[in-house]
């Protein structure tokens, strides 16, 4: 059954600007000289450390391991010699934290051992793949880094009816999701088959937005094997590929306000690579240790999408997508929405590093602010319909209660108010600093 989507509330038509990459098939972008592994690539608490400096590893060994259920194994990417355990800036973080260094050798030669799980799914219990996406250390590879064991595990008091597979892949630019649709569709399914049966959920639909036709057919060929599945089609629209939008505009279900996640109304939402990760560990036993990386923006020669090394850093990568065109002015960690700007190219790709956006220095002039004109265009685009104007300026005022008070801890920061914004204001990081400040206050009274 295909349904097409055209209902969302607020957003924003941001031109998506994928034709820079979405042609270019995925490459390995080779093995770099150094791999940097965090031990906190994720939500919840850091793995720890089994090896010590000195140490060869071989491809896929685990390296790390988890801490609880909300925490992610680690694996070596390639063979090499762990050369350090020491911090290093972490750039979704903003800052120092533990991390294993690696000086591959070169010879990328696997782990002993490492084999395929299972051939097909009829063979494994539910209980099976949870463990494989455990010891796998598979996380929500959208950007969020959720541990999928985690949250296909969900509290025995939740009753869920549908998994959404999330391949909108909204943010503009980034081509990642598309290109593993495209070249990958059946592992694709067969990973999201594997979601289901092990959250015991048997409705699913794969939701694509309309901007990658291509995409759409070949996900809808893979999936006509299967029972279960449904593809949902939505106009292209930013942030369509937000759990909550997606739960919203497939089901009509309202998601509940933070700390409310889409399994509260029976839904379990997962990234595409997530499933393709998933299929992976499965078919072939290579835990996570690589991911596709969109390469792209005005500001480099060749965009690209590479399947890179967990660990590589980010200047290797420009380097492979032909280096600088002209002088850049801004390096971004994931998309222009919601992505972070990045200080140095010396960090590494993270489990949940979904591309790397040059713009050049004419695209990253700030413009000058200006005060409000109380135009509500903010108000018109937040898909959550908050106020950002009004939460902003208490934030920039120091009126932290006024701007809690209007629900400054459920904005999920994906800057559709401060795209709109005539004046220019800094809307999102107003509203950062007043959830910050929230957050800590909070923490004080406990
Ligand atoms: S969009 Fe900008 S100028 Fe308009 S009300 Fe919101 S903050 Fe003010
Ligand atoms: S950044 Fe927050 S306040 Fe702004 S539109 Fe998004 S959710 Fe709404």
């Amino acid at each position: 059954m295909i349904t097409i989507i055209k209902k969302m509330i607020g957003g924003v038509p941001v031109p998506d600007k994928k034709e820079l990459s979405e042609k270019a098939p995925v490459e390995f972008a080779g093995i770099p000289d150094e791999l940097v592994l965090f031990m906190s690539h994720h939500i919840g608490a850091p793995a720890v450390p089994l090896v010590k400096p000195k140490d060869t590893v071989k491809r896929g060994q685990l390296i790390a391991e988890p801490q609880g259920l909300v925490s992610a194994a680690l694996h070596a990417p390639t063979s090499g010699v762990v050369k350090a355990i020491e911090p290093r800036f972490h750039p979704v973080l903003a800052c120092m934290s533990e991390a294993i260094v690696i000086e591959p050798d070169g010879k990328h030669e696997p782990v002993e051992g490492l084999a395929p799980k299972a051939s097909d799914l009829d063979s494994l219990s539910a209980e099976q793949i949870r463990a494989i996406a455990r010891e796998a250390g598979i996380v929500g590879l959208g950007g969020a880094c959720f541990p999928t064991s985690a949250k296909i595990t969900p509290p025995e008091d939740k009753h869920l009816d549908t998994y959404l597979l999330n391949g909108s892949e909204c943010e503009p630019y980034l081509t990642a999701d598309h290109r593993v649709m495209l070249e990958e569709a059946e592992k694709v399914i067969f990973g999201f088959k594997a979601l289901m049966k092990a959250s015991g959920v048997s409705r699913g639909i794969v939701c694509i937005e309309d901007n990658k036709p291509d995409a759409i057919e070949a996900m809808k060929q893979a999936m006509s094997g299967y029972d279960g599945l449904e593809l949902a089609v939505l106009t292209t629209r930013y942030p369509r590929g937000g759990e909550k939008q997606l739960t919203q505009a497939v089901l009509g279900r309202e998601v509940p306000p933070p700390p409310g996640l889409p399994y509260d109304v029976g839904v379990l939402v997962s990234n595409v690579g997530t499933a393709y990760a998933l299929a992976e560990a499965i078919l072939t036993g290579l835990p996570l240790v690589e991911r596709v990386v969109t390469v792209t923006g005005e500001g480099v020669a060749k965009p690209s999408n590479f399947k890179a090394l967990i660990g590589t850093p980010v200047s290797y990568l420009i380097e492979k997508a032909g280096g600088f065109a002209g002088t850049p002015g801004k390096v971004i960690m994931g998309g222009p929405m919601m992505g972070c700007a990045l200080k140095s190219l010396d960090v590494p790709v993270l489990k949940g590093t979904t591309g790397i956006l040059v713009l050049t220095k004419e695209q990253a002039v700030q413009e000058p602010i200006l005060p409000c004109i109380k135009c509500g265009k903010c108000i018109d685009a937040c898909p959550l319909g908050l106020q950002p104007l009004w939460i902003s300026a208490y934030a920039e005022r120091g009126f932290i209660e006024e701007a809690e008070s209007f629900r400054a801890m459920d904005c999920m920061e994906c800057g559709c108010c401060a795209y709109i914004c005539p004046a220019k204001r800094p809307l999102v990081q107003l509203i950062k600093m007043a959830k910050a400040e929230i957050s800590s206050r909070r923490k004080a009274r406990r």
